[in-house]
């Protein structure tokens, strides 16, 4: 995996680019909550699922049928008033879809462990991308404190968290650009009262 960290930067960073408008507190920990659950499947080591299983660590919680899915149901029931299917919730489902597999996406240009099973359940295969050049983050936290973490947070700042930062300013500067081009309402606004005025 990448770390926790860097999984959710690329969830805000994402959510950052998608849109300027303010969005509520619970979008943002739902976008990061998104972005770091497909490592929940860390707990199929304590029961004993090999690495390799479709259930064990990159398997299906990694797994683009599985972001899918997590972006329905997040979309449907954590923002009721939004009805189902309209240009709103098409946003947030796919908001939520691809900052779910972000995680996965993330973890396949890492250079450790087995690669993502993308594909599950369809396929267990593993996948790498052909670079993947990204320290892999230690699956535990004593292990975070250690040279190895060292290794992963110059690795991640560099091939996560810089080209993120760019991408999320440049959509910033892109916003500026355009919100200065657009006829200001304070213009609009006298030219529609006449017009209403001379009715
Ligand atoms: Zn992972």
């Amino acid at each position: 995996m990448a770390s926790a960290f860097s999984h959710a930067f690329a969830a805000v960073a994402l959510g950052k680019t998608c849109t300027g408008r303010k969005l509520p507190w619970k979008f943002w920990g739902l976008a990061i909550a998104s972005a770091v659950l497909p490592d929940a499947d860390v707990i199929a080591f304590g029961f004993g699922i090999p690495y390799e299983s479709i259930f064990g660590h990159r398997g299906l919680t990694h797994s683009l049928a599985f972001a899918l899915v997590w972006g329905f149901m997040v979309a449907s029931s954590e923002f009721k008033p939004v009805v189902r299917f309209s240009r709103e919730w098409w946003g947030l489902f796919l908001f939520f879809f691809a900052v779910t597999a972000s995680h996965g996406v993330l973890d396949a240009f890492t250079n450790g462990g087995l690669g993502v099973a993308f594909f599950a359940p369809f396929s267990s295969a593993r996948y790498f991308f052909p670079w993947h050049g990204i320290e892999v983050s230690p699956l535990t936290i004593h292990q975070f404190f250690t040279q190895w973490g060292g290794a992963v947070v110059r690795s991640e700042l560099k091939y996560i968290w810089l080209p993120c930062s760019v991408v999320w300013l440049a959509a910033w500067v892109v916003r500026k650009i355009r919100k200065s081009q657009a006829p200001s309402s304070k213009h609009q606004a006298p030219e529609k009262h006449q017009a209403s005025n001379s009715k």
